[in-house]
């Protein structure tokens, strides 16, 4: 059997249509079917050479819900429960050690000294090839840790989970807001709309976007948001005096950059209120310096700026949960589907925002 992916071989370049031979699972591994593959904001900087992790030619794509085409050895999902041929998985899509000083010890896997990633750390020179989700074909290794979604869900709405939905996941377990709180999401992408709807999940009372594009900021609304404020038609200051009104004076207690831009966290930080906390989770890559007043800003505050590393196996849980409980929203999520020939396309519209959620169907 053959199968194609869409191979990332020079940064900058389109992605190209290349032939893989399909053969039996290698010991150890599950062959799955694609269904769906997310095309991650982080894939359009991984495009243009801005990861460092990156190891070409590769497969990019590490966002995946799949069907299980063929096992080589017995698998159980993290519910314990056996998966066969045919079932629709997700996969959590970073492979950890269980053994290092972060996983054994200060059980942090999300800083696994040996993690690995399905399309982002993967290259396509090696056996079994298909390691990345742009593809018809994914081969995952054992230590993969699986769910075998058993709910009637279209696969191109629960594939956010994996990436952006996981990640913020890990945001909310890092430092949850209390009930009634006061919630500033900047950046209303997948990210943020994960952050919206797992802050009002945790009895936020108030919710408050900043973002730049109307119709992110409308669908941050059916997501729960109370108040979102359009960074093009109110400048920092009405905006800050706008938070100010909201919360008593004092600023939120929680914010969350889902951003990456130095800019956002400048802002941000003069929102929170003294002893909040500020979760930044937009930085997939390298993206600049800022400047903090580390008296009025940090200490003086007792400001908790806490930073969020990709995520494990319970962001992933809470996600895909996250997304089953709440299928209506999550599905005006998916903006646009391409095919998978079609994923250059797909990054074009990413890079320049004109998606919200883009998903490949191969
Ligand atoms: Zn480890
Ligand atoms: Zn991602």
């Amino acid at each position: 059997m053959k199968a194609y992916a869409m191979v990332l071989e020079e940064y900058n370049k389109p992605l190209v249509k290349r032939e893989f031979d399909v053969v039996d699972p290698p010991r150890g591994e599950m062959l799955v079917k694609i269904l769906a593959a997310g095309v991650c904001g982080s894939d359009v900087h991984m495009w243009k050479g801005n990861d460092p992790r990156l190891n070409l030619p590769m497969i990019l794509g590490h966002e995946g819900v799949g069907q299980v085409v063929e096992l080589s050895e017995p698998w159980v999902d993290v519910n314990g429960e056996a998966i066969k041929e045919g079932d629709v998985v997700i996969w959590d899509r970073g492979v950890t050690c269980g053994k290092c000083y972060y996983c054994a010890v200060k059980r942090e896997p999300a800083l696994c000294e040996n993690r690995w990633t399905y399309g982002i750390s993967t290259t396509c020179k090696e056996m079994p090839y298909l390691r990345g989700c742009y593809s018809q074909y994914v081969y995952l290794a054992p230590g993969t840790k699986v769910i075998k979604i058993k709910d009637k869900v279209d696969p191109a709405v629960l594939v956010s989970a994996s990436c952006s939905g996981a990640t913020t996941a890990h945001a909310f377990d890092m430092l949850s807001p209390d009930i009634g709180d006061s919630v500033l999401v900047q950046g209303p992408g997948p990210i943020g709309l994960f952050a919206v709807a797992f802050a009002k999940a945790r009895g936020a009372r108030k919710v408050i976007v900043i973002g730049g594009t109307k119709e992110r900021l409308d669908m941050c609304r059916v997501f729960g948001a109370d108040v979102v404020l359009d960074r093009y038609s109110t400048t920092q200051e009405e905006r800050r005096q706008l938070i100010l009104d909201i919360t008593s004076g004092r600023g939120v207690d929680v914010a969350v950059e889902a951003v990456g831009h130095p800019l956002a966290v400048q802002e941000g930080i003069k929102l929170v209120r003294n002893g909040g906390t500020y979760l930044s989770v937009g930085f997939g890559d390298p993206n600049g310096t800022v400047t903090i007043d580390c008296y009025y800003d940090i200490v003086r505050k007792n400001l908790r700026y806490q930073g969020v590393w990709v995520s494990d196996t319970k962001h992933l849980n809470m996600a895909v949960n996250m997304v089953l409980s709440n299928i209506e929203k999550f599905e005006l999520l998916v903006t646009d589907r391409y095919d998978l020939e079609d994923a250059n396309k797909a990054l074009s519209a990413m890079e320049n925002r004109e998606t919200i959620k883009s998903v490949l169907i191969p």
